[in-house]
């Protein structure tokens, strides 16, 4: 059987006006701002308008290490919240914004698979409702005035050797990862290295989708440090002056974007971070505007659950007071087999006692998870290549840790494949298990925070942290920034540091190359291992195969 390829069946989507989507939200026209006929934001006058609803429930759909077999969290996070609808609950998705650059070097978008896909899809990967041009362009502008206030004389005495604030395009090119700024003459200012990263990874971004409101954007963006001076005392966004216009360029790109599934349920598509030197889920509030309006949100958080569940539990639900009520750990068979052991090339055939050897992996997230107090249920996401007999020794495996998998076959079938899952999420919430705790306290040293993490959800054998990154970890505590939780920047790929290492390792260290912080984000970034802020494109990308047809289709990005 041909199997239809995620953007033929995008296009064959039949859209619903967008109002007719809000409104299944109790969102009238005049509160949203459309943006054509099938997107919109939602007004800030309305989000402030329903601040005395009562909260739904909110589940988050994360994953096992992701292997280059694929999981798809965002496809389960669709098909969930289809499901959802489906056996007659409220739902809503939240799920990121894609980034452009990305799109251009490997085909592939974000916006689901199967037939569970959020629509129009295209627009979703490329330019959408302009939020990523609208925070390059707020990001520009401070470095723009960074430079600028050098030129006229520096009055806050910048270092131009440490200015810590770089540039950024949406755009994957390597050619600009370290560049020499001011060249050409007196007439263009003090020449000094720089550097670009991809929008995704700006602090704008961060600070976009950690804040509550435009007046925490504001004072968010003004605590971001940008260069120190000889002394190495920092200067403030705010000490340029640039807050406030940088607020402007982002008044709108704040508002979430409506938009809808295959199956006509609403889905806010808003804010992108990056999962590693940033926190990797998307805005606060959107999330919070979503649980207002409807019974049950799904969202999800990039990367597998070591980084991505984390991140999510002890950086955004602890910040924006938000608790969940059950996780969905998304599996696959081809995945298991993978961190079984199992070559890419031989996913094909059955091999039951791989998928039992990779099961470790699934347990240890389900386990971790399982530590900030909240239920998990696994969703088995089902490939047609899959055989019962490897579907049921995930079941099994999953059952001897005390949860439940299901599995899932939304990609194939839309809600149909996904209502069983749906209703096992609502029998998990309903038993009202859930006792959410960060796994750390804000008092807790910067160091401890870090080897918390390493050692309770990696199982390392402890954080290493020369003498250098500790006293700089105890200088952030003595200016005031002790109580801010720590975004973990480590592979995606093995709960080690060593991304080859996949499975449930044991009997190793993680070594902490660098600390750094994002003061406006709010969280102390430690680094570990080689982390990629600008991304390069292959020797063939996509870009190549991307055209428009004769009806001006895009054709060659999926
Ligand atoms: P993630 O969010 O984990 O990165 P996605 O949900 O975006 O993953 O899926 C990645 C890709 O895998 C998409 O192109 C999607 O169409 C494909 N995919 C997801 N689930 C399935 C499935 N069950 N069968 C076949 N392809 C799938
Ligand atoms: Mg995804």
């Amino acid at each position: 059987m041909a199997y239809k390829s995620d953007i033929e069946i995008a296009r064959a989507a039949s859209k619903k006006p967008i109002q007719e989507i809000g409104a299944k939200l109790g969102i009238s026209s005049d509160d949203l701002l459309p943006y054509g006929h099938d997107k919109a934001k939602v007004s800030q006058k309305f989000i402030n308008s329903v601040q005395g609803n009562s909260d739904g429930k909110l589940i988050l759909v994360t994953a096992i290490n992701p292997t280059p077999a694929g999981e798809g969290k965002t496809t389960t996070t669709v098909g969930l919240g289809d499901g959802l609808n489906r056996i007659g609950k409220k739902a809503a998705v939240c799920i990121r914004e894609a980034s452009l650059g990305p799109n251009f070097g490997m085909k592939g978008g974000a916006a689901g698979g199967g037939y569970a896909q959020i629509v129009p899809m295209e627009e979703m990967n490329l330019h959408f409702t302009g939020d990523f041009h609208a925070i390059t362009s707020a990001h520009s502008l401070l470095s723009a005035m960074i430079d600028n206030h050098i030129y006229w004389g520096n009055e806050l005495e910048i270092d131009t050797r440490r200015v810590v604030w770089r540039r950024v395009v949406d755009m994957n090119d390597r050619a600009l990862r370290q560049i020499t700024a001011s060249l050409g003459g007196v007439a263009n200012g003090f020449p000094r290295e720089a550097g670009f990263d991809i929008t995704v990874a700006s602090e704008v971004m961060a600070i976009l989708c950690l804040s509550k409101d435009l007046t925490d954007l504001q004072k968010r963006l003004g605590d971001m440090i940008v260069a120190y001076r000889r002394d190495r005392t920092p200067v403030f966004a705010r000490d340029i002056k640039a807050d406030g216009a940088m607020t402007v360029l982002l008044k709108d790109a704040m508002q979430p974007n409506l938009v809808q599934t295959l199956e006509n349920n609403p889905a806010f598509v808003h804010g992108g971070p990056f999962a590693n030197i940033a926190h990797g889920c998307n805005s606060v509030i959107a999330t919070t505007t979503a649980l207002k309006l409807a019974d049950y949100v799904v969202t999800e958080a990039g990367f597998g659950a070591d980084l991505g569940a984390e991140k999510f539990l002890n950086i955004k639900c602890r910040k924006a007071g938000l608790s969940p009520s059950c996780v969905v750990v998304v599996a696959t068979v081809r995945a298991m087999k993978m961190n079984g052991g199992v070559a890419k090339a031989d996913l094909g055939a059955e091999n039951v006692d791989a998928v039992k050897n990779g099961c470790a992996n699934l347990g240890r997230h389900i386990e971790n998870v399982k530590s900030f107090g909240v239920p998990v249920v696994v969703a088995i996401n089902h490939f047609v290549t899959d055989t019962d007999a490897e579907v049921q020794a995930v079941k099994d495996y999953v059952a001897s840790q005390g949860s439940e998998a299901v599995l899932s076959r939304h990609w194939e079938l839309g809600s149909e494949g996904s209502a069983d899952l749906a209703a096992k999420v609502v029998e998990t919430i309903e038993k009202g298990e859930a006792k959410f705790a960060p796994i750390y306290p804000d008092e807790m040293s910067l160091a401890d925070k870090i080897n918390s993490i390493a050692t309770k959800i990696y199982r390392a054998d402890a954080a290493q942290m020369d003498q250098k990154i500790l006293s700089q970890l105890k200088d952030w505590e003595d200016q005031g920034y002790g109580n801010l939780p720590v975004c973990m920047a480590k592979t995606q790929y093995s709960f080690t540091t060593d991304p080859t290492r996949r499975g449930a390792p044991e009997g190793f260290d993680i070594p902490v190359r660098e600390v750094r912080l994002s003061a406006g984000a709010g969280f102390v970034v430690a680094i570990c291992g080689e982390i990629m802020t600008m991304p390069g494109l292959p020797r063939v990308p996509s870009a190549e195969s991307i055209r428009l047809n004769a009806d001006g289709d895009v054709e060659g990005l999926f």
